[in-house]
């Protein structure tokens, strides 16, 4: 995951661990690697300034914690304030209400399709019964795409085709479901005008009334994860996201930095297109894995 990030950022805390005496100098150095992984990488420059200054600033004024060498410390202070970037703890979905109600937003091919399937799964295997409803009138193959990758798991999937009303869709879905733990409604990903498309999203909103609106950002595409979040936060209030196809993608930096600057925790992330490639974001662990 993350190829040459990881790699970058490995090898450079490789280095530090090889080091004797870690000074000054050095502390620039492998701040200076650590900018220029994470630049390739698409992590947007200002992000890597303030990461590097917050780096800097600790690892010269502040004394390492008793018991531990100031490697040690350097090593940690690089790790915290990276995870610190992508949203510190791990959160998971909590259904305190029933049916929670969540609404999903994405471009189109950004894999929020696929991403519900395995979000449905997910839950459904947590214990709760799960209903989706597609409100997709722009691609109606939606719907059996979604009744194809989500068959043998106990997952129903409300639609119809032949429907060309997305809000009386969301309407009839949310009747359909009402007994089910959760209700997961697809939208639509792409209009005639990118402002026709925010408005359907707002009117969804006020239909389905959302517990949490969850918005899928493809992970291949770098920082213009921020201005697709940016956008989309216009329409509803976006609770969370989920960024997708980050397995082998070495730009994944740029979209999960970017992301964690809307302020949403991302709380899973896609890792490949089989019902079972999602996983909880944990960034702790996350980073972990980046740092090598
Ligand atoms: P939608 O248009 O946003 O509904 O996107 P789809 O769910 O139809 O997905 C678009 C393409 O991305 C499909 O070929 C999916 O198999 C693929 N895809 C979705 N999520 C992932 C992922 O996490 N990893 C990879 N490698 N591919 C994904």
């Amino acid at each position: 995951m993350l190829g040459n990030l990881g790699r970058s950022l490995s090898k450079t805390m490789k280095k530090l661990a090889g080091m004797t005496i870690v000074d000054e100098e050095v502390v620039r150095e492998v701040i200076k690697d650590i900018q220029r992984a994470l630049i390739q990488s698409d992590v947007n420059v200002k992000l890597v300034f303030k990461l590097s200054k917050s780096i800097e600033n600790r690892a010269l004024n502040e004394e390492p914690p008793r018991g531990i060498t100031p490697k040690e410390h350097i090593i940690r202070i690089v790790y915290e304030e990276m995870v610190k970037l992508v949203g510190e703890k791990a959160q998971e979905l909590s259904i305190d209400e029933k049916p929670y109600r969540i609404l999903f937003l994405g471009l189109q091919g950004s894999g929020k399709t696929t991403t519900i399937g395995k979000l449905a799964r997910h839950l459904r295997r947590r214990g709760f019964t799960v209903g989706v409803v597609c409100t997709d009138t722009w691609r109606p193959a939606a719907f059996e795409q979604l009744k194809q990758y989500t068959e043998g798991q106990d997952i129903d999937v409300y639609g119809d085709p032949q429907n060309r009303d997305a809000v009386d869709l969301a309407r009839k879905g949310l009747e359909e479901f009402q007994k089910k733990d959760v209700i997961i409604f697809d939208t639509a990903g792409r209009h005639k005008e990118e402002k026709d498309l925010l408005n359907e999203m707002e009117e969804l909103s006020d239909v389905v009334k959302p517990h949490e609106a969850i918005l899928v950002i493809d992970g291949t595409i770098g920082q213009q994860a921020r201005e697709q979040a940016l956008a989309f936060r216009e329409a509803t209030d976006i609770g969370s996201i989920i960024v997708t196809k980050l397995d082998g993608s070495a730009k994944g930096g740029g979209a999960l930095s970017a992301v964690a600057e809307i302020g949403a925790p991302i709380k899973f992330i896609g890792t490949g297109e089989r019902i079972e490639d999602l996983e909880v974001f944990d960034p702790e662990r996350f980073i972990s894995r980046l740092l090598g």
